[in-house]
């Protein structure tokens, strides 16, 4: 096990690539060594935090306590039909190296997910989504420890709530409980879903969908809309797409014609946030090295040396315009610390 480390910089950690320091910094690859760490008497007072890669997640200080970086990893096949496959996999699996496995394998479901930074681990926590897919379709099960009194549980798909980049871990269970693996089921003989922005176009360029295909073209238009984490720091969508009732859409359809909307099962409408950010003027605004992307308003990024404070400074500024005018107030899809 890695020892406890004092005052690490965060910065390689966080994809955003802000400075921050953690008081205490480990990690962990497996449950006994989280269970370790966790009652460690001279820490169990702190406040600690899991992370997996730090592509969800802003540092607008300092981390005061325990910051533990999950690294459980394995795949292993539960079961195995004609049909299909089911895997459990550690949650310290890098999320994009699963896909790029399943691909290979012929194992469908997750392919229009590829090339989302990351962890496994923290996929079911947002209900990670992309190209018309979202990884609640795929999830049987999910286990976790609960931190209070250490003893493992197991969520159903069910059980996980899942919605639109939410979970009961990210809202009733937010810190609650540490996932360790996430178990999915995977299909043998794979329907492709394509119907979502220039997919099909883009795949249709490169013949017959396949999985490999869809992959490639996910990466494609993936690459030609957000920063490479390496070049330019961001964590993907900082904001959610607000959904409002159909009286409040109504209501705004009357004032902004134009206003694209993706109608939900349940009546409501989802309102792409980048469209409403975009049509104030901030897409490629930039405030000293913390800045709106040139080419996705919904996603910020750190220029060089933004910091943390300066990023979510930038952040409010434009929740108040999208208020002020579209009377929307955005919610974060980030981890503000
Ligand atoms: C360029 C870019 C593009 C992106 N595109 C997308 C996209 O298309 N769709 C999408 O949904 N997201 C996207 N994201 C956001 C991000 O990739 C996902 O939210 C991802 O699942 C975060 O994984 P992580 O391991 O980095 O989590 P972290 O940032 O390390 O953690 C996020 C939160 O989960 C908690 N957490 C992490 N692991 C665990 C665990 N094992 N147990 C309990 N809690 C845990 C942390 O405490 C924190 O609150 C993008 C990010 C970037 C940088």
């Amino acid at each position: 096990m890695n020892p406890i480390s004092n005052n690490i910089s965060l910065k390689q950690y966080n994809t955003f690539g802000v400075e921050a320091k953690a008081r205490y910094f480990a990690s962990f690859s497996s449950e006994e060594e989280l269970k370790e760490l966790l009652t460690d008497p001279d820490y169990s007072n702190e406040q600690t935090i899991i992370m997996g890669g730090g592509s969800n997640i802003l540092f607008t200080s300092d981390y005061e306590g325990l910051v533990l970086i999950n690294q459980i990893k394995g795949i292993e096949i539960l079961e195995d039909t004609q049909e299909f496959i089911t895997i459990r996999v550690g949650a310290g699996e890098n999320w994009d190296d699963l896909v790029e496995y399943c691909v290979n394998q012929g194992w469908g479901g997750l392919e229009n997910l590829s090339y989302i930074p990351g962890s496994v681990g923290a996929s079911p926590i947002q209900n990670i989504g992309a190209y018309g897919a979202e990884v609640k379709d795929t999830i049987t099960m999910v286990h976790a420890l609960n931190r209070e009194n250490l003893i493992p549980l197991t969520y159903s798909n069910k059980d996980c709530l899942f919605d639109y980049r939410d979970s009961i871990f990210k809202n009733r269970l937010k810190g609650k409980r540490v996932i360790t693996h996430v178990v999915f089921k995977l299909s043998k003989k794979p329907v492709f879903h394509l119907n979502y922005g220039n997919l099909k176009e883009k795949v249709q360029q490169k013949g017959s969908p396949t999985l490999q295909i869809i992959r490639e073209a996910v990466i494609e238009i993936r690459k030609s809309k957000l920063p490479e984490p390496e070049e330019k720091g961001s964590a993907g969508s900082f904001f959610k797409n607000p959904v409002v009732t159909s009286k409040e859409f109504k209501k705004l359809r009357s004032t902004h014609p134009d206003m694209p909307s993706y109608p939900l099962p349940d009546n409501r409408y989802k309102i792409p946030a980048g469209w409403l950010i975009d049509q104030l003027g901030w897409k490629g605004h930039r405030e000293g090295d913390a800045g709106v992307h040139s080419k996705q308003a919904l996603v910020l990024v750190n220029h060089g040396k933004a910091s943390g404070k300066e990023i979510c400074r930038l952040s409010q500024r434009i929740r108040e315009s999208v208020c002020n005018t579209f009377h929307i107030d955005l919610e974060y899809e980030v981890n503000i610390l």
